[in-house]
């Protein structure tokens, strides 16, 4: 089970869904945990002043991707079930649960309009991929990833970058194969056995990160993957402002 995640996380799952279970490559270490996993999200009631999730699909109380949706009205907890298998959650433990009242569903409802009314992010993402199809050459590359330290928190706190390496390791006398965590903001990320490195500054890791999302995933998946939580943005010790950028490269 995954408790409490933010309906924008579980969001993500939707996209991670089209990456390690698509028509072309099944990943079966990701699915099989997917298939086994109950996912119950907590709507939001305290975005911050970096969200975006209505830019993309979302929203404070967005289903997408949870099996059960929690609201906290802070005396109660309000519960909607989304899918069979968050149905099925609750049937079995329902002498936990009691039928909710309609006073409650008004509390959660003003709640949500409170929480929606909090997000004031503006992003321009119409046309976005098109835009960054013009956008790969430009000079504004050259500027924007000079005061980046690479240090990948915006890709570690993302829900939907999903880059790994995969390494031959030597344990205990025996050879394991271990896929781990890994970042596009790292140099060796990319670095070949024979030294090149085809992303050799900042300028190309950083020039990478924002295609990948918003011009490389459209092209493969049909979708923008990122869902707008602002992580990025909040926890860049830098401040270095996902919506800035995308500003600059939409033109
Ligand atoms: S969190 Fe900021 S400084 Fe760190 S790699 Fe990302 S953009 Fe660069
Ligand atoms: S806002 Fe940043 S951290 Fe959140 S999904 Fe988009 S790129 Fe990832």
């Amino acid at each position: 089970m995954i408790f409490g995640i933010r309906p924008c996380d579980a969001q993500a799952f939707s996209l991670l869904d089209k990456l390690f279970g698509g028509d072309d490559f099944q990943d079966p270490y990701y699915l099989k945990r997917r298939k086994q996993a109950t996912i119950i999200s907590l709507a939001c009631t305290r975005p911050q002043i970096t969200c975006f999730c209505t830019f993309l699909k979302g929203k404070p109380d967005n289903e997408e991707g949870s099996d059960i949706i929690l609201f906290d009205l802070e005396e109660d907890i309000l519960a909607r079930p989304i899918t069979d298998r968050g149905e099925k959650f609750i049937e079995n433990l329902n002498n936990w649960f009691k039928e909710a009242k309609e006073s409650d569903v008004e509390k959660k409802n003003k709640l949500m309009d409170l929480s929606l009314k909090k997000i004031r992010s503006q992003v321009n993402l119409q046309n976005i991929k098109e835009k960054l199809d013009q956008a790969f050459d430009i000079s504004f590359w050259n500027e924007i990833h000079q005061k980046c330290l690479g240090c990948g928190i915006c890709t570690y706190l993302c829900p939907t970058c999903y880059c790994f390496d995969i390494t031959d390791e030597v344990r205990e006398g025996r050879g394991k194969r271990v896929r781990c965590w890994d970042s596009c903001m790292f140099p060796l990320f990319t670095l070949h056995t024979s030294g090149h490195n085809p992303r050799p500054t900042y300028k190309e890791r950083m020039r990478q990160r924002i295609m990948h999302k918003f011009n490389y995933c459209p092209e493969n998946f049909k979708e923008i993957f990122c869902v707008g939580c602002g992580r990025c943005i909040r926890n860049c010790p830098v401040n270095l402002d996902l919506r800035e950028v995308l500003k600059v490269a939409h033109g």
